[in-house]
């Protein structure tokens, strides 16, 4: 009969000597870090070819270089608030920046509210608005899946945002406030019910990494989760710098189907209409209006600041054991559920939403070398 004794004796020598190498090398690794070794992780790498391509997306990042819009206006007998202009950070800022417009200008005594857009943050102000008890309704030219919202890689940080040259200290103190209220409430949705959660990302850099994800003094610095650079034998990545951290990803395909499922639950009413001229949305019935159309903002308001950073995104088939990002020079790896997302590719001004083969090409190219060279 085998006693956990015995057991433990017979596990003991059978590893000894298959052990004996691993031990070497442990220990001269304890030897220099003074310590205990730290833990080596071997990654699994993403199998990047042509044949495992599921779709190609391209999308439009609405951006303003002095940075997102968060306004009031008087609009004849109406009143007219402003929420749009994310950039590359439009998801991740989504319910913070509906804060900060609905304290702006929701008026209690003026319960019936429009909310111009569908996509993240028409739906996140939506929701504000009814959970202050107002009664929504929502007109948009598209709904989800067709709008830019969905195509969006939708790591939670608000990446490409503004050009902290022209951006002012009211700005950048208010986008502070839009993230940190954002990163709580997410933190609610975490979970498969809003395909939101927590993932590793790895920043891989020829030089020693100092400003990414955040620099030291910035105050976006206290919503970096688990900072640390990697010592290179603590990952099989091909960069001498590694800076792990972590942050949650939402899935947004299923994140704004379930939103728009929720708005409707709680009563809204989703309108399918295209705005052509503000004299439409002036003669809209309701007396205060959200203005969340995104890049659709500029024409439709006349905000000739507002430009499209197009981005080309390859999707390729889900594979379960990737749980982790990486970012890099060359581009990122986004590996989410429902498709391993690889992009990088930011082109202002360009309205074309025709996928460019040679950008495709790189991107393929430049992950295909970062994952083809990770030590086994
Ligand atoms: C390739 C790529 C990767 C990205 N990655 C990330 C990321 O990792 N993290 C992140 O946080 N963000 C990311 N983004 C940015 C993010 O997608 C946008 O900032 C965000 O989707 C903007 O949301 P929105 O609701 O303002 O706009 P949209 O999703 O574009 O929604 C606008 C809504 O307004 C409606 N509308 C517009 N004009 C009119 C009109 N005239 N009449 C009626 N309705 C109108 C539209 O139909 C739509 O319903 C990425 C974007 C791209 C393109």
């Amino acid at each position: 009969m085998h006693t956990r004794r015995n057991i433990m004796a017979l596990g003991a020598a059978g590893l000894a000597s298959s052990c004996a190498a691993a031990r070497g090398f442990s220990e001269g690794l304890a030897r220099d870090f003074g310590h205990a070794p730290p833990h080596r992780a071997v990654l699994p790498p993403v199998l990047v070819s042509e044949e495992r391509i599921i779709r190609i997306d391209v999308g439009l990042r609405p951006y303003r270089p002095t940075g997102f819009r968060v306004a009031r206006e008087a609009f004849g007998d109406k009143t007219l608030v402003h929420n749009y202009g994310h950039g590359g950070g439009g998801i991740t800022l989504s319910w913070g920046t509906a804060k900060l417009a609905v304290d702006l200008g929701y008026d209690p005594s003026k319960p019936d509210c429009a909310v111009l857009g569908c996509g993240a943050v028409g739906l996140a102000t939506a929701r504000l608005l009814q959970e202050r008890g107002a009664n929504v309704r929502i007109y948009a030219r598209d709904l989800p899946p067709n709008t830019t919202s969905n195509v969006a890689g939708a790591q939670w940080w608000p990446a490409s945002v503004y050009d902290w040259r022209r951006a002012s200290d009211a700005f950048v103190a208010q986008h502070f406030e839009a993230a940190r209220f954002a990163f709580r409430r997410y933190q609610s949705l975490v979970g498969d019910a809003y395909g939101v959660s927590w993932e590793r990302n790895y920043n891989l850099s020829n030089e020693p990494i100092e400003r990414y994800p955040a620099r030291e003094d910035s105050p976006m610095r206290a919503l970096v989760v688990n900072q640390r650079d990697l010592d290179p034998r603590e990952h099989n990545f091909p960069r001498p710098y590694v800076r792990q951290f972590d942050t949650m990803m939402i899935e947004t395909p299923l994140y704004l189907r379930r939103m728009e499922a929720d708005v409707r639950l709680a009563g809204a009413e989703i309108v399918v209409r295209r705005f052509d001229d503000v004299s439409q949305v002036q003669a809209l019935p309701e007396r205060t209006i959200f203005n969340c159309t995104g890049l659709g903002a500029g024409a439709l308001f006349g905000d000739t600041e507002i430009v499209p950073v197009r981005g080309q995104l390859v999707i390729l088939l889900p594979q379960p054991e990737i749980d982790y990002n990486t970012i890099a020079n060359e581009g990122y790896m986004f590996g989410r559920r429902d498709g391993i997302v690889l992009g990088g590719t930011y082109d202002r001004g360009e309205w074309s939403m025709e996928p460019d083969p040679q950008a495709i090409a790189g991107i393929i190219s430049n992950h295909k070398s970062i994952f083809g060279a990770m030590r086994a």
